[in-house]
């Protein structure tokens, strides 16, 4: 019975394991071979006077990355990695590559990421990829437990919708029959009707479409958003819920990924402190103004210089807060006693943007307004709006981009490094 790579140690006897031929060594009277599993990497090693002729040769012929059975000897070795190596008595091809690669997955010689996500089935074998995608992995875990155990339902709501969630010209048309289609750039306004279909606390993981033309290493057209709503709250109960949440998916990294974390080799890895400060938008853009020669004015989003300015001021997670209603969507909630500025905030990293939330207006009447003056109409938005006229609970809520999580959390230069197969400008292909 085969054995993972890992659970061979120098105490055991026999192993069987399976495994991608990681380097051949050939040296004379002794050939190695390391053969690479999803949990290590372990020494094969065939002295050529001690093992059937039959074995060298097949042990001599194969090629880097093919697919191998190995039965044999296990044998205590300090110099091996983790201190021991198998002695073949079996040595199976069970499917053999092609060579040359199109990458190196031994990493003896670096790649461009264009390279690596062409061949990003190769790419996902060198152990400090596949690292980042256990961690996505263990950080999907993570958001699902701590809401599950918040009560929170997990929902799913279409991808192909009718209308735009905020307007604008961030969408993606589809063919859909004789209709116009479009690809949903957010689950806002699904999660919403959901609140008052009375669930309360609902949240879904789901795909989020962006026709953003610009290529940067931020932005994808296709990401991940981890979306929550909840009934009878405000801006300042999802901020905490928000908070906690980060911290308790970095605990679980933290305490669940250690061996992932060092295949990155990861120096950085830290659990932010919690609450985060809580910055009122209009000192954020003090800050910008004196730190940037940009200049910016109240009423200004806060773009990518701005972002890193204050996010170096900063230090550490935080968020904006107070934001001018102007530059929020419709459908966030005025203060009563200043309607110019909201119950808004953005969650931020020091590099950058990771969630966006509010407290939502939930008055008809309101709503309607909101979406006029932003230039919509209202009839467009009727699906939307026409439960906002049967009882609609105050609630609050926010959208956290998965991948702008785990590129923040692991320190990784671009957004297409927490992707599997990212979907940009260019790139439609794998
Ligand atoms: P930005 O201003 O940085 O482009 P946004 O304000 O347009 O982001 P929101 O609509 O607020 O984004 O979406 C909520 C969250 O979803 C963002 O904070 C981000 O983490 C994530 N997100 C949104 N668009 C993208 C995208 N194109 N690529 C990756 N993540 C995204
Ligand atoms: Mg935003």
């Amino acid at each position: 019975m085969r054995i993972p790579v890992r659970e061979v140690t120098p105490g055991c006897e026999t192993a069987e394991i399976c495994g991608f031929v990681h380097e051949v060594r050939d040296l004379g009277g002794l050939a190695f071979l390391l053969v690479r599993d999803r949990t290590g990497i372990i020494q094969v090693t065939v002295p050529k006077k001690k093992v059937a002729p039959h074995i060298i040769d097949a042990v001599r012929d194969v090629s880097r990355e093919s697919v191998v059975r190995v039965k044999g000897t296990v044998r205590a070795i300090d110099k091996a990695p983790g201190g021991r190596e198998i002695i073949p008595e079996v040595f199976e091809v069970i499917s053999k590559s092609e060579s040359p690669l199109p990458l190196d997955v031994a990493e003896k010689v670096p790649a461009e990421l264009d390279t690596r996500l062409d061949s990003r089935f190769l790419d996902a074998r060198r152990p400090r990829v596949a690292a980042v995608f256990h961690i996505r992995s263990a950080v999907a875990q993570a958001v699902h437990e701590y809401l599950f155990s918040a009560g929170f339902v997990n929902i799913t709501t279409p991808k192909i919708v009718a209308a735009a969630t905020e307007g604008g010209t961030e969408l993606f048309p589809i063919a859909y029959f004789e209709k116009e289609a479009f690809l949903n750039q957010s689950p806002q306004l699904y999660k919403q009707m959901m609140i008052g279909a009375g669930f309360e606390k609902v949240f879904e993981i789901g795909p989020i479409f962006r026709a953003e033309e610009h290529n940067t290493t931020k932005h994808l057209n296709e990401a991940t958003s981890i979306d929550l709503e909840m009934a009878f709250a405000d801006q300042n109960t999802v901020m905490e819920i928000l908070e906690d949440l980060i911290v308790s998916v970095y605990r679980k990294v933290e305490k669940d990924c250690g061996p992932f974390l060092e295949a990155m080799e990861l120096d950085g890895f830290s659990v932010p402190k919690t609450p985060f400060p809580r910055l009122p938008y209009a000192e954020a853009i003090e800050i910008a103004g004196k730190k940037t020669d940009e200049p910016i004015r109240y009423g200004d989003d806060i773009g990518t210089a701005a972002e890193k300015a204050i996010g170096e001021e900063m230090g550490g997670h935080y968020f904006i807060v107070d934001w001018p209603t102007a530059i929020k969507p419709y459908y966030a909630m005025p203060y009563e006693d200043d309607p110019s500025i909201c119950r808004a905030f953005d969650l931020m990293h020091p590099r950058m943007e990771l969630s966006s939330g509010a407290q939502r207006v939930h008055q008809y009447d309101l709503l309607v307004a909101q979406i006029r003056e932003k230039g919509l109409n209202p009839e467009s938005f009727s699906f939307y709006l026409t439960p906002f006229r049967y009882g609609m609970p105050p609630h609050a809520g926010w959208g956290l981009g998965m991948e702008r999580l785990v590129m923040t959390m692991l320190g990784l230069p671009n957004i297409r490094e927490a992707v599997l197969f990212p979907r940009d400008r260019h790139r439609l292909v794998p």
